[in-house]
């Protein structure tokens, strides 16, 4: 089976300004590496449409929705939080971006592909259903796991979050849904500052120090990730793919490499293969070096493809 890969070029013009780290660059690094590491002509290309609003208001409120659309400027920038900033095209790579989550879920559902990596920007994993924050402006991966169940008639769902930041906005977002299981590892104390004292069953906290090695990382995940997806036995698994754990990515203090991508990529094709008839979307999150974000993404791309 074929794997998905879905941007659109709208995302490349969604800007923050040149110093800011999630810039369009990051695409094209990514794009750059598929085509060096001879992987990109195996993908299967779409084309990210634009969401639809109600597939939003199953996430977000809808005057959160009125407030992104009425703050987006014609010109200029304008900061929706001290982070995140949309110029004149960021409304429409924000929609794109939650829509090409949601086609992928739509062509693995429907068998299309075998799997699909969302390669949009902005990302997602800290947007609340009624906030805007750390680079974030609508939660693509909690939008599609929401179109996995409301459209798809599935009753349980897991995303992995491996982005070395705590993904707030996707447990904001399910935190009272016990058909959600969201398992976020993540460097802490850290930005956003939060995820160490949750206490909802299904939402998997594990929040380890700085100077986390891939070799540590392993261990806890096989130990404390695993076996909560192995019982949950989801229908559909997500990544929340953010890559700022990489040792070369000064964003964050973890020691992950590439061999450590692929080794989480595995264990969880493991899980969908028992449980998902294999079914796994993974969505673009974080990752700001863009050398070692390239390498990780293709690394990791890789193993979805079986490549
Ligand atoms: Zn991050």
């Amino acid at each position: 089976m074929n794997t998905a890969y879905i941007s659109h070029p709208e995302c490349l013009k969604h800007d923050m300004g040149h110093a800011h780290p999630e810039s369009p660059a990051r695409l094209r690094a990514i794009e750059d590496r598929l085509h060096a590491a001879h992987l990109y002509d195996y993908l299967v290309h779409y084309d990210a449409p634009l969401a639809h609003r109600s597939q939003l208001l199953r996430v977000h409120d809808a005057a959160y929705i009125d407030a992104v659309e009425a703050a987006s400027p014609h010109e200029g920038m304008v900061e929706l939080d001290p982070d995140t900033s949309m110029n004149s095209h960021s409304l429409a790579a924000a929609y794109r971006a939650a829509g090409g989550a949601v086609m992928a879920v739509d062509r693995v559902m429907r068998g299309e592909v075998g799997n699909a990596f969302v390669a949009c920007r902005p990302p997602g994993h800290h947007a609340t259903r009624n906030r805007a924050m750390g680079f974030c402006i609508f939660n693509n991966v909690a939008v599609a796991a929401a179109h996995a169940l409301a459209a798809h008639g599935l009753s349980r769902v897991a995303i992995v979050d491996f982005d070395v930041h705590h993904g707030n906005g996707t447990e904001n977002i399910f935190k009272d849904d016990a058909r959600m299981m969201l398992c976020s590892t993540f460097q802490h104390p850290f930005y956003p500052y939060c995820g160490a004292d949750s206490s909802s069953p299904h939402i998997v906290n594990v929040p380890l120090p700085a100077g986390t090695t891939g070799k540590r990382y392993r261990e806890v995940f096989a130990a404390e990730v695993m076996p909560r997806l192995e019982a949950f036995q989801p229908e559909m698994l997500f990544f929340s793919a953010g890559f700022d754990g990489h040792r070369d990515d000064d964003m964050g203090q973890f020691g992950l490499v590439e061999a450590d991508y692929v080794w989480i990529t595995e264990q969880v094709i493991g899980v969908a293969a028992r449980h998902a008839q294999g079914r796994i979307v993974s969505v673009l999150e974080g990752g700001y070096d863009l050398s070692s974000l390239g390498r990780s993404v293709a690394a990791h791309i890789k193993v979805l493809a079986e490549l």
